[in-house]
């Protein structure tokens, strides 16, 4: 509960209209793409790094908890307000400060969709890569907040590459300003680096300064099918052995190209254990001659069949296949918990092969795809939740893939982060020396526990 003096005092802040407490109001911010849910006490919508500042001030002082949050599109839990508090709904500001071709960087409020922010890049002639299959529907913010990845990092790299420099609010309300628009800097610690991937636990990003690149001229597709899942990941390696970095090197397996087919009838064979969908980008002679050597190199090493895209609107017709699997999953089954475990790329074969005897095991379907290049697999855990005994079989399947990551010498997340489902697993996976640097940061930026709590790193250590 929210003291009505306090909520006075933020309503002072930001405006009457925002900051609501109507039980129909809080059901709306209580939730992200995963199944957990948590109340908040208050939704907060600050416009300004100020505002934010000052709604931190009195936060700070009252210890009420503070969830930072975009668009709710995590698939951790990590904006789940689970201790109740304030959820700070940072989606108002949206706006694209600058965009300066000549240093080629755009400086950006945390809240800004990221797909706007790729289309009026792209008006300027210019390139912002990471890309989230959920860039219509997640923030600037929450991209960095979670280091967001997407198909096209094995080329480009992730969000974290293409951050220069931030603005911060901390816990006590100081904003901090890190990095700027300098490409080289090597004035003390990398403190940008602190609140990629923070998941709204050491700050609340106001504003981003983003490196952009120029646009690549060309893209080309194809579409490689593998009756054996081996041979798939032979050839992902022989093509990056070859020397030809593909901007996205995706791979279904059979789970998944019998749940795409089901519901969007491509035509994709159903008796084949992969299927890659592989794009080059750059000069278009250049993307032309690498999609031609992949091809072959992928009939050289098992493909049945390889289909090369003749132009961009057919490669972007093969790449639906790949595009049509999160909607298609959610047709299956009324729930889905969606993984995001990364293996050396050598590893990819194994791991699949032993996450199918887990869906055996527990007795669930569970989808495999992912960016193989990058050795990211998404293992989609389908159930129905409101069976708990088929419930209770999702969470010892989800530990038991967990497991599968750590043993081939992986980690828990690529991209999604780690927030309130992965979090008692962060020690096994780090080990307990970088569990307790990072608890001595968050003790140091957050020492009385109210930034987004319980999230991150696992209960118990004093945080809150
Ligand atoms: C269909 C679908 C596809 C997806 N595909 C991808 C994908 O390809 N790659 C990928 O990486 N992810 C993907 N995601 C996951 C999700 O979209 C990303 O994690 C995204 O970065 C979250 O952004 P958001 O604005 O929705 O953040 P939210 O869900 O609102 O928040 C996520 C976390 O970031 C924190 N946070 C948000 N904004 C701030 C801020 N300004 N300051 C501090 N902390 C903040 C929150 O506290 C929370 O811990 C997908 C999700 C869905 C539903």
């Amino acid at each position: 509960m929210i003291e009505n003096s306090v909520l006075r005092e933020l309503r002072s802040i930001v405006g009457r209209e925002w900051v609501h407490t109507e039980p129909e109001d809080l059901l709306c911010y209580g939730f992200d793409a995963t199944f957990r849910e948590s109340l908040p006490d208050a939704v907060v919508s600050p416009a300004t790094t100020e505002e934010v500042s000052r709604i931190m001030q009195v936060a700070y002082r009252e210890e009420i908890p503070v969830v930072p949050r975009g668009l709710g599109s995590g698939l951790a839990g990590g904006s789940i307000p689970i201790h109740g508090g304030i959820v700070l709904n940072l989606t108002r500001m949206n706006r694209i400060l600058e965009i300066d071709r000549a240093n080629m960087v755009a400086v950006v409020q945390a809240g800004v969709v990221t797909a706007d922010l790729q289309a009026e890049v792209a008006r300027h002639g210019l390139y912002y890569p990471p890309d989230p299959s959920s860039q219509r529907h997640s923030s600037i913010g929450g991209n960095i907040a979670c280091n967001a990845g997407g198909p096209h990092c094995l080329k480009y790299g992730v969000t974290a590459d293409y951050v220069l420099g931030l603005e911060v609010v901390l816990a006590d309300g100081r904003i901090l300003r890190t990095g700027g628009k300098t490409i080289k800097r090597a004035v003390g610690y990398r403190l940008s680096d602190l609140f990629i991937g923070s998941e709204g636990t050491l700050g609340v990003i106001t504003e981003a300064i983003l490196r952009l690149i120029p646009p690549p001229k060309a893209t080309c597709t194809a579409m490689a099918v593998f009756p054996r899942l081996n041979d798939a990941g032979v050839a992902v390696t022989r093509i990056l052995e070859a020397g030809i970095i593909p901007v996205a090197l995706e791979i279904m397996d059979d789970t998944t190209i019998a749940t795409v087919e089901a519901h969007k009838k491509m035509g994709l064979p159903l008796d084949v254990e992969a299927i890659l969908v592989i794009e080059t980008d750059g000069e278009p002679e250049q993307a032309r001659r690498e999609i031609e050597q992949i091809a072959e190199i992928c009939r050289q090493n098992g493909a049945r069949e390889v289909r090369v895209a003749a132009d961009e609107k057919e490669g972007a017709a093969l790449m639906a296949a790949r595009k049509s699997v999160s909607p298609s999953l959610a047709r299956r089954r009324p729930n889905k918990l969606g993984e995001d475990i990364t293996v050396p790329r050598s590893a990819i074969p194994e791991a699949v092969a032993r996450i199918k005897e887990v869906s055996r095991r527990y007795n669930l379907p569970i989808p495999i795809f992912g960016h193989i290049g990058d050795g990211n697999l998404h293992p989609n855990i389908l159930f129905d939740r409101r069976d708990a005994e088929e419930f209770a079989r999702v969470e010892q399947a989800a530990e038991a893939i967990f497991r599968v990551a750590m043993e081939l010498g992986g980690v828990l997340s690529g991209e999604h982060g780690v927030g309130l489902l992965k979090r008692d697993f962060i020690e096994e996976n780090l080990g307990p020396v970088a569990l307790e640097v990072m608890r001595a940061i968050k003790r140091t930026l957050d020492p009385k526990g109210i930034l987004n709590p319980g999230k991150v790193l696992p209960e118990g250590g004093g945080e809150r």
